[in-house]
């Protein structure tokens, strides 16, 4: 018989497969001796099982809980439902990878109308009994039955009203009992059943309600953006409650080994005496600092601080830690590595490297590639910063720079960066339902909340800039606008967000890029001496290119060249070219353009300083260049010396239904040789000048040719490639080499990787067409069904985004396998959007891809990945 429940004595910190992070550690802190309430934990094989099972828990499955309570409360010597000595819980997620407020929590379980009479008398607390049946029923109620929270929030917000009183503390235990009542009542209204008195019930109620919160809405978008699989599914914590508002003797914090903001080491954190760990995290009450628990309550402080430098050292890495005293006596909840913004992280790492806790190989093993992403963004000029004038302060809870317009809702964010408008979220306070329109925003700004608010962490989390807690604000969030330094802001009003040290500025501040330096560099470094694969660059401007050197890139892989005939006047030249009737006119045309490519080809080699250069040859079909509006049309008709309706008819006849399958790639140079000569020339033409230039550099054009489905059409553009560039260096007694290769991205080319590896001197897979053609989706359409395909769990990340490796991956495969041994010398690369993607450079490091290649703000990703990939490799 499978094992689907663990109690807390059973496991331990390997088990987090199995376990949930939070299961895991929690086992862990036990084995450790460590005060943790005890508990169990329900597998995440019991929520797979239970997804299998038609979402509902076997008799298997309960039959295991039911015996895990029994041992609970041996363990505990309380019971469920007791009169003398009742047991009350608390129902948690923990999936195996940290998801902060993505799922689901229930509080205070097992309280019925007798047990919290038996809780008032024996504790002599009546308010607090009270307090924790009104919130358990308001918890269970929200996330069990679905009943949304606000009817209740309207009545705690009437009763206070009646009472005089502003805060919830001040609320009595017979105002608190009143409200239970009430709260009953609203229950049966909305559900049309009593309330459950059944601990066993209520339990089960609340496992099944974090299995399905697996599955809700932000959860799903949570683990596309942070690479998790829908199969892990979540584990079910099960743990007796401790109190942490029985009074002032009680209370409940979170708190950080090091800053999770700078990495700084020193203990941070926050807590609130008589209060439970839903109003530290909501930011309902703004909190105390950790330090000032000192002074509250020395002894329980000191053995807080004793804990927290065990488990640093156990685990070797920051810790985040959860924990509630109940009435002078400390519980550890929760600890995890605690989530940290990229700044945080890489100081963290080389600081846990230089007091020799780590080993460099760990260090670069431990930073999640993509939040590097943030460093790379542009901070504030710090000039313009000098002189602006901050209009409120609060805590900088995830750095950056941020401006934008205020909006007011997590929709509105939504909606208004759907149209490109930079936005600011301005709320009150977070919660897990605004995370879409966090993600929208270029900042976010709360009037209440802690450096461990929902918007801090999640912010944190997403490598957006948050300034939290602001209570200087008054805010009018129905009438979106609010006030701050004596000035109203409106809807639209522009603001600036400093995310590291809490300003908040009026109107914008202009924005510098980041640059490679200390413990960024130094991480880097460490990759680099790690990493087997190379890293590229996908640029076609010189300004790209010098971008992508300085952050690392060796090479160009993919220099796009119609990118270049958009510029200055090209557009005007490459248009009679298109709409030339005669072989001499598209002649003519070209040779206009020559001298043009000539130019862009030179500055990107000195760009390269002698690092190889991949130039593709002209990829897209042609009516993207023709002219739309009747000035240009007029102008091309002039320049041609054709009437208007000439080219009118000349720019239908160019026409496609499908031009993603259509008239592009190497079709061009098939049927328009002239147009791979004249680039032939002016790729060959610029190499030998740079060549001259430079002695000490080798310069050796790779010229790709694009979309190759048949041997045959390589073979047929290569001659006229071959022909064109060796006359051009026996012209200039030249002896510069080059190479010529083809994109890999139409799958007939992975079934025939062997022909053309004869004939090709690299392949580089263009999984963009790659993944298009192998799934036949529209890359440019396909984000139109995906959602749809997310909620049917068809998919769960974007292809085009993500590697598929078991289609695509699987024919990248093939090509390679094929490829190598028909030509000794083939070097291999990827060029599409995967090529920066973590998951995806690790696939490409398995199949010994020499190179990938990305835009140029991602190669310091692409370089830790491809160090990560090597290191676990090298640990396999
Ligand atoms: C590709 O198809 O992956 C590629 C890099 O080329 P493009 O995106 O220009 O089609
Ligand atoms: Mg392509």
């Amino acid at each position: 018989m499978a094992k689907w429940v663990y109690m807390f004595t059973e496991g331990n910190a390997t088990m987090r497969n199995l376990l949930g992070g939070k299961g895991a550690n929690l086992a862990e802190m036990t084995n450790l001796g460590l005060p943790v309430p005890q508990g169990f934990t329900i597998t995440t094989e019991a929520c797979t099982q239970y997804y299998e099972d038609g979402k509902k828990i076997n008799d298997e499955i309960m039959a295991q809980i039911m015996e895990s309570i029994t041992k609970m409360e041996e363990i505990t010597g309380k019971k469920f439902g007791d009169k003398e000595n009742p047991l009350l819980v608390s129902v948690r997620s923990g999936a195996r990878a940290s998801m902060p407020g993505m799922m689901d929590t229930i509080l205070n379980l097992g309280l019925n109308e007798e047990v919290v009479e038996v809780l008032a008398n024996k504790s002599g607390n009546p308010r607090w009994a009270w307090d924790c049946y009104r919130r358990f029923i308001q918890m269970y109620s929200d996330v069990v039955m679905e009943v949304g929270k606000k009817y209740f929030e309207e009545l705690i917000d009437k009763m206070k009203e009646e009472k005089g009183v502003t805060e919830d503390v001040d609320l009595t235990a017979e105002d608190l009992k009143d409200l239970a009542g009430q709260f009953k009542a609203e229950y049966k209204e909305k559900i049309g059943q009593d309330f459950p008195t059944d601990p066993k019930e209520q339990l089960m109620g609340a496992i099944k309600a974090v299995f399905r919160s697996w599955d809700n809405p932000r959860a799903n978008v949570y683990r596309r953006d942070n690479d998790i699989p829908y199969s892990w599914g979540t584990a079910v914590n099960v743990q007796m409650m401790a109190f942490g508002n029985m009074g002032d003797t009680s209370g409940t914090g979170v708190a950080f080994t090091r800053d999770p903001a700078t990495g700084e080491k020193k203990l941070m954190g926050e807590f609130l005496m008589n209060a439970q760990g839903e109003d530290v995290v909501a930011g309902v009450r703004t909190p105390q600092k950790i330090s000032q628990l000192h002074e509250v309550m020395p002894e329980v402080y000191d053995q807080f601080v004793a804990i927290c430098d065990k488990l640093e050292d156990h685990y070797r890495d920051m810790q985040d830690m959860e924990f509630t005293i109940e009435d002078k006596k400390l519980y550890m909840l929760q600890t995890r590595n605690g989530k940290r913004t990229a700044q945080a992280a890489l100081q963290i790492a080389c600081d846990l490297v230089d007091e020799g806790m780590i080993t460099e190989e760990k260090a670069v093993a431990m930073i999640d590639p993509r939040n590097l992403d943030t460093l790379l963004h542009p901070q504030f000029d710090a000039a313009a910063l000098k002189a602006a004038t901050p209009i409120g302060k609060a805590l900088g809870a995830s750095p950056g720079a941020a401006c934008g317009k205020a909006v007011f809702t997590a929709d509105d964010a939504k909606n208004w960066a759907a149209r490109g408008e930079k936005v600011i979220l301005v709320r009150l306070e977070t919660s897990p339902e605004d995370i879409e329109g966090m993600k929208a925003a270029q900042g976010i700004l709360t009037v209440r909340g802690g450096m461990t608010s929902h918007a801090a962490v999640v912010a944190r989390g997403m490598g957006t800039c948050c300034v939290s807690g602001c209570g200087d604000i008054v805010m009018d969030e129905a009438n979106k606008k609010f006030t701050l330094g004596g000035k109203e802001f409106h809807e639209g009003d522009a603001i600036s967000l400093d995310g590291s040290t809490g300003n908040i500025y009026d109107g914008l501040i202009p924005t510098v890029d980041a640059t490679i330096a200390g413990t960024f560099g130094r991480i880097m470094g460490w990759a680099d001496k790690y990493r087997t694969m190379k890293v590229r660059t996908n640029a076609d401007t010189p300004g790209d290119a010098k971008k992508a050197r300085e952050l690392g890139a060796e090479g160009i892989g993919l220099c796009r060249t119609e990118h270049m005939f958009f510029e200055g006047n090209r557009i005007d030249a490459f248009r009679e070219m298109i709409c030339s009737e005669t072989v001499e006119e598209r002649e003519a045309a070209l040779e206009k353009i020559l001298p043009e490519q000539q130019g862009d080809f030179e500055k990107l080699y000195e760009a390269l300083e002698g690092n190889p250069v991949t130039i593709r040859f002209l990829d897209p079909p042609l009516h993207e260049f023709v002219p739309t509006d009747e000035d240009d049309i007029k102008k091309l008709a002039d320049a041609q010396g054709k009437t208007v309706e000439q080219i009118k008819t000349i720019i239908d006849s160019l026409h496609e239904f499908n031009p993603m399958m259509g008239h592009r790639g190497c079709r061009l140079a098939v049927t328009y040789p002239e147009i791979a000569k004249m680039q032939t020339r002016a790729v060959i033409r610029a190499a030998i000048n740079v060549q001259k230039a430079h002695a000490d550099w080798n310069v050796c054009p790779e010229i790709m040719i694009p979309l190759i489905g048949d041997i045959k059409e390589f073979k047929y553009v290569k001659k006229i490639v071959v022909e064109t560039a060796d006359a051009e260096i026996a012209a200039a007694g030249s002896s510069i080499k080059y190479e010529v290769g083809t994109m890999i991205e139409i799958p007939r080319a992975c079934l025939t990787a062997d022909e053309i590896a004869k004939e090709a001197d690299f392949f580089c897979f263009g999984t963009n067409d790659l993944t298009q053609m192998t799934f036949g989706f529209s890359r440019d359409d396909a984000g139109k069904f995906l959602d749809a395909y997310y909620d049917a769990k068809i998919f769960e990340n974007d292809p085009f985004a993500k590697l598929d490796q078991t289609g695509v991956g699987q024919l990248m495969e093939m090509a390679i396998t094929k490829g190598k041994p028909a030509n000794a010398n083939l070097h291999v690369g990827i060029c599409g959007e995967h090529g920066g993607d973590p998951s995806s450079v690790e696939f490409c490091n398995k199949l010994g891809l020499n190179y990938v290649s990305c835009s140029p703000f991602r190669v310091p990703i692409a370089r830790l990945a491809a160090a990560q990939a090597a290191i676990t490799a090298k640990n396999a």
